[in-house]
């Protein structure tokens, strides 16, 4: 389809990016980037048009997302129009100008270009040996000064080489440490930091990347209390057990998973120097208080747990209600795996699969109708109902409105 609007309108539509290099590496990728050559937002428009696809454009970037009516997205990007002024020779101008466009990307094994025009359609332009370090397993930086224009590349250099299991090239990762010990990754802005941040702890396995990035001297760069030892590396092999235990859970309550590595990476920093790493990041104010912001509470009632565990005390539903409820999932997953305690973990399983959704089954109105006061004994009311229905002690709404008599 692509292909055939780039026909009709007379420019040439190339896939480009992660979707070429994934294609050739056999792996799935749903993220479809196209670059034309030509004006790519009236493209997109005309595109949207024909095929009831919302459009929204970027004027100042020339690129605009295409969003189908299942929700799939396409990115598509124009190259400079500048290249575009002389028409008799179209296929050489067509070219230069998308060689240009791609010299500006980060790696080579993300300079391929695959065309999508009918003549030409699946032909792949390798202007800069994306193929070779595709076979060769290698992420390679397009010239010496790459890390010094955009040093995030420096994140997106381990992300691409952790995920691949391919190689940083060898003058590639001088130049990555050189920018390191230049400080020009330290001032990258909190913003983007945080972009590639998350970026990395969204991976299958964000363990390999952090390592590397530990190893190329990259933690220090987002605070200087930033280490992975063999103490962090134990906590997060204990997180990936958690993940995946939670997993087997199968509950419905949406996870973040790389807010609970996140988590595991900030552990060795004390509450001054975490607020330090969240204000560095501009971590959003949300999440900063709905998560992170509950750490030291959260990390106390688990310690006051597993105390009690190992004190060998009964611990009741509603006991174990009271402390657990309210606390966010990512904390509790976190804390569980600091804690590394089975008995913990069993007992976090019982109040996720069985407590945590328990409600009293009586309204306000129905305790105002017995003469409850409103306001705060109300919901006193409805606390005691609750812990007496976790406990087992009554379990039909007639039996709560009984008690609530008494
Ligand atoms: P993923 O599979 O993780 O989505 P991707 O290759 O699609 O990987 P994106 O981060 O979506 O990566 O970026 C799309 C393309 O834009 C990349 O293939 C890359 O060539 C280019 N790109 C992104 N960020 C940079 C950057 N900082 N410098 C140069 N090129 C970049």
């Amino acid at each position: 389809l692509l292909g055939n609007s780039g026909d009709e309108q007379g420019v040439a539509v190339h896939a480009v990016g992660g979707f070429v290099r994934d294609l050739l590496l056999d792996l799935p990728n749903l993220d479809l980037d196209i670059t034309i050559e030509g004006d790519g937002i009236f493209f997109a428009e005309t595109f949207g048009e024909q095929h009831g696809c919302r459009v929204r454009p970027h004027q100042a970037f020339g690129t605009a997302v295409v969003v189908f009516p299942d929700g799939r997205k396409l990115d598509v990007a124009s190259t400079r129009l500048e290249y575009y002024d002389s028409p008799g020779v179209l296929p050489t101008v067509e070219r230069a100008s998308l060689r240009h466009d791609l010299y500006r990307r980060d790696f080579t094994i993300n300079t391929l270009a695959l065309c999508l025009n009918h003549d030409r359609f699946g032909v792949l332009l390798d202007f800069f040996g994306g193929q070779k370090d595709l076979q060769d397993k290698t992420v390679r930086v397009l010239h010496n000064l790459s890390f010094v224009e955009d040093p995030t590349r420096a994140f997106r250099a381990i992300r691409f080489e952790q995920r691949l299991s391919f190689q940083l090239d060898p003058h590639t990762e001088g130049l990555l440490r050189s920018a390191v010990r230049a400080g020009l990754v330290e001032r990258v802005g909190g913003k983007r930091l945080m972009g590639e941040l998350i970026q990395i702890l969204k991976e299958q396995e964000p363990t390999l990347a952090v390592k590397r990035m530990a190893q190329l001297g990259l933690l220090p760069c987002i605070h200087t209390g930033l280490r992975f030892g063999p103490d962090s590396e134990q906590l997060f092999a204990e997180l990936e057990r958690v993940l995946a235990w939670y997993q087997l859970l199968y509950l419905e309550t949406p996870l973040e998973p790389w807010t609970v590595w996140f988590l595991a990476l900030m552990d060795r920093l004390d509450s001054p120097q975490y607020l330090e790493v969240c204000q560095r990041l501009m971590m959003p104010e949300r999440l900063m208080e709905r998560i992170f912001g509950h750490r030291h509470k959260a990390l106390k009632r688990l310690q006051h747990l597993r105390q009690a565990l190992g004190r060998g005390q009964e611990i009741s539903n509603s006991q174990l209600y009271t402390l657990l409820h309210g606390m966010p999932l990512e904390l509790l997953l976190y804390g569980l795996a600091r804690s590394g305690q089975d008995e913990l973990r069993r007992l976090v399983s019982h109040y996720l699969t069985r407590l945590a959704e328990v409600k009293s089954l009586v309204s306000g109105t129905e305790l105002q109708d017995l003469g409850v006061p409103r306001g705060p004994a109300i919901r006193t009311m409805k606390e005691r109902l609750l812990s007496a229905r976790l406990d087992g002690l009554i379990a039909s709404k007639d039996e709560e409105l009984e008690l609530a008599r008494q």
